[in-house]
């Protein structure tokens, strides 16, 4: 199969904004692909080249996708740059560098999509720095055998910059359309296995194959949500069976352990794995079951004393110096549920016999224990819980229905939370404003966007101040390789950086686009864990508003 074919089906997602639609052009295009590059060509039309939760990554930034395409059109970089720039997109700006180049010369040689997939493969195998060259050398004679409008995509398949609409929830109707097998059917594999090409590939196959799908050791599945509780007295309203636990503030991890090879996915399911040394080395000694999968929360300490949530975050992120970091702030990791032993799923248990599997298989320690947990239906007993909780510095409590099944990614009303800080919203960033002064080499005024339904981000405020000059620092940092296009001192970003924001109140104003403005906002910090489609939705920010009326 031609990449041609898989950029015609992008161009008509394109043309259209009606879901259906959209569905009906993946479905046609799902019937004819060919089953050895169906799960590559799902991912890429879903946006990216390897599952996230792999370790598998291309690795190839915006600096090095201008230096190939100016090595191959003789264009000097900061004239593509330019194009970039004009446009708005990389893709565009790429394809017009391509277009100026293919009007001089002819050769126009088909790219096929099993090409496509072996060079990708081949990519993502040179991992480190030194391995730029061969990296140049294979996109360089892949974008030489592109069309324009090939280049185009493949600039954002790279990039992973896609923006065909072909989200998730399409994928999985069209899967389900052209299969014929029941959307719900279809839905609860991918919460499994979280792979849409392993799905596309199943669901061609039959349900009967698509059904024996499971939990997986080495596969991350979504992690189940909690809902905010507004007050204990509504809690209980809605759990009839309470179990409290311990609301720890650090960084959500699902441990997967398979013989001797342990592996550690982040909440958004990235293999975070070797950012742990110290607890991947005691995770060794305490999991008792050859095969498990368990979840936890890793908490920083500083001092005897638990630290703020960013020490974990910046443990995550960090790839060198990790010993040291190590002793200076020390993990911990609070284990609160169990979702497969000895290859046995356990989702489908109640929570109540998943904790009692947990505490069976784990020889506690300093470094991993099980989460506090207390049952009661009385309120003030609750309420002692949660007071003993805050003072001990952390987050809050949960309060779970301890007959309820894990249900993975839902977040529903079987975990509810209730936290001690006022609630906040996590936005994504779209703008920013070049300070001024002491100011002038920091983004410094940062305009805020908010989900909507369809995957747009919406402005709902702007926050100036109230950052660190060291969250300044890092936040510049990061935005800097997002900026699309600069006018002046306004930059327009890649909405791709999601900050925790904390404000006074949500007022309802026709002065954004999200129909809802801020009061007095302030950024508490990046929220490393989260990924713009992990950000807070209108609908969220509609509620919050809502009960914002009734407490005011
Ligand atoms: P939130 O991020 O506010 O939606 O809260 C849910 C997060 O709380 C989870 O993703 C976990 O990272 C964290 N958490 C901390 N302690 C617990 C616990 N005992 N049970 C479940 N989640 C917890």
């Amino acid at each position: 199969m031609l990449y041609k074919e898989l950029v015609d089906v992008y161009e008509k997602l394109t043309s259209t904004s009606s879901k259906l639609e959209k569905r009906d052009i993946l479905s046609d295009f799902f019937l004819v692909v060919p089953e050895d590059v169906l799960p590559f060509v799902t991912g890429l039309l879903a946006g990216y080249v390897f599952p996230k939760w792999t370790e598998k990554e291309l690795g190839i930034g915006p600096k090095l996708l201008l230096r190939v395409i100016s090595k191959i059109t003789g264009i000097p970089e900061e004239k593509v740059e330019e194009y970039v720039y004009d446009s708005g997109d990389f893709g565009e700006g790429i394809e017009k560098a391509i277009e100026l180049k293919k009007q001089q010369t002819f050769f126009d040689l088909k790219i096929e999509i099993k090409y496509l997939m072996d060079l990708f493969e081949k990519v993502s195998a040179y991992g480190g720095k030194g391995s730029q060259d061969k990296k140049i050398k294979y996109l360089s004679e892949l974008f030489s055998a592109a069309s324009p409008v090939e280049a185009r995509y493949l600039a954002r398949t790279i990039l992973e910059q896609m923006r065909t609409g072909a989200a998730e929830g399409i994928i999985l109707d069209a899967i389900s359309k052209f299969s014929g097998i029941p959307r719900k059917d279809v839905e609860k594999a991918y919460l499994l296995t979280n792979d849409l090409g392993l799905i596309a590939l199943y669901s061609k196959k039959g349900q009967d194959k698509l059904s024996k799908l499971t939990v997986t050791v080495g596969r991350p599945l979504k992690p189940m949500l909690a809902q905010i509780a507004s007050s204990i007295d509504s809690a209980l309203k809605d759990i009839e069976e309470p179990e409290m636990e311990v609301k720890y503030d650090g960084a959500r991890i699902q441990v997967h352990k398979s013989g001797d090879a342990i592996k550690i996915f982040s909440r958004r399911l990235e293999n975070i794995t070797e950012a742990l040394p110290e607890i991947l080395s005691e995770l060794k000694i305490t999991l008792m079951p050859v095969n498990i999968i368990c979840e936890g929360e890793v908490v920083a300490y500083k001092d005897g004393k638990i630290a703020p949530f960013q020490y974990v975050l910046r443990r995550l992120r960090r790839k060198y110096q990790i010993s040291e970091v190590s002793e200076k702030i020390p993990l911990k990791l609070f284990l609160f549920d169990c979702l497969l032993i000895e290859n046995k799923s356990l989702i489908d248990l109640t929570l109540k016999e998943r904790r009692e599997l947990l505490i069976s298989s784990i020889k506690q320690s300093e470094i991993i224990k099980i989460a506090d947990n207390k049952i009661s239906r009385e309120p003030s007993e609750i309420k002692d819980f949660y007071n003993k909780a805050v003072n001990d510095g952390h987050e809050g409590i949960m309060i779970k229905d301890y007959l309820s099944q894990y249900q993975p990614g839902a977040r529903g009303k079987k975990w509810l939370k209730i936290k001690r800080t006022l609630e906040t919203l996590d936005l994504v960033i779209i703008g920013a404003e070049w300070g001024e002064g002491r100011r002038k080499k920091w983004l410094s005024s940062l305009l805020l966007g908010i989900r909507d339904d369809d995957g747009n981000f919406l402005p709902i405020g702007k926050v100036a101040t109230g950052l660190s000059d060291e969250l300044f620092t890092e936040i510049t940092e990061q935005l800097t390789p997002l900026i699309l296009e600069e006018k002046g001192k306004t930059v327009t970003l890649v909405p791709k950086i999601v900050v925790e924001v904390l404000y006074d109140e949500i007022q309802h104003s026709p002065k954004y686009e999200s129909g809802f403005a801020l009061r007095f906002p302030r950024v508490l910090q990046i929220r490393e864990d989260k990924g713009p489609y992990d950000s807070d939705t209108i609908s969220r920010a509609y509620e919050i508003y809502e009960s914002q009326e009734k407490t005011f």
